[in-house]
């Protein structure tokens, strides 16, 4: 099976593009339209990676991104934060928050595999060198820092580049 990740984001058009786009690269994704109940999913989901919205109703991204990391279950998951914010010192609040990785809208939909593949490969690296196994000589493979998300040439999937999205 593969690995598995929530997807929190109130647009029903950017979930279902989220979702459609881990599904077409073999991974599990889990959607949750209401913020409310994105901690609740994410204890019985179990997920691998968290792709986090900023922008919703009733409670922020950023909120969800700290409940998360003072959660002893859940702090081990990498989230990965979307967001439509482009002000200065937005991806720096992020972070700030603990969120490991940051992508923002319109994605472009090799960043946000990429960047995805990244956090996946750099939390696995973790596990192994906190196992005690192999040298993890992995450091470059730590979270991508906004847009330089690693580009995918030839990557085989055939969606190609999706048009700029407007919505958040
Ligand atoms: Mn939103």
């Amino acid at each position: 099976m593969g690995q598995k990740i929530l997807v929190v984001e109130d647009n029903e058009l950017n979930l279902k593009l989220f979702c459609d786009l881990l599904r077409a690269h073999a991974y599990v994704a889990e959607p949750v339209r209401d913020g409310r109940e994105a901690i609740a999913t994410a204890r019985a989901f179990v997920p691998d990676l968290i792709v986090m919205d900023i922008q919703m109703p009733h409670i922020t991204g950023l909120e969800l991104i700290e409940q998360i990391k003072a959660d002893e279950e859940l702090r081990p998951i990498p989230i990965m934060a979307v967001t439509a914010y482009a002000a200065k010192g937005d991806e720096e609040r992020i972070r700030d928050a603990g969120a490991e990785g940051y992508v923002s809208k319109p994605i472009s939909v090799l960043k946000f595999v990429g960047a995805v593949r990244a956090l996946l490969d750099a939390a696995a690296a973790r596990a192994t060198a906190e196992a005690g196994s192999e040298d993890p000589e992995t450091e470059e493979a730590a979270a991508p820092e906004g847009e330089t998300a690693p580009e995918e040439i030839g990557d085989d999937d055939q969606d190609g580049d999706a048009p700029a999205r407007d919505v958040t």
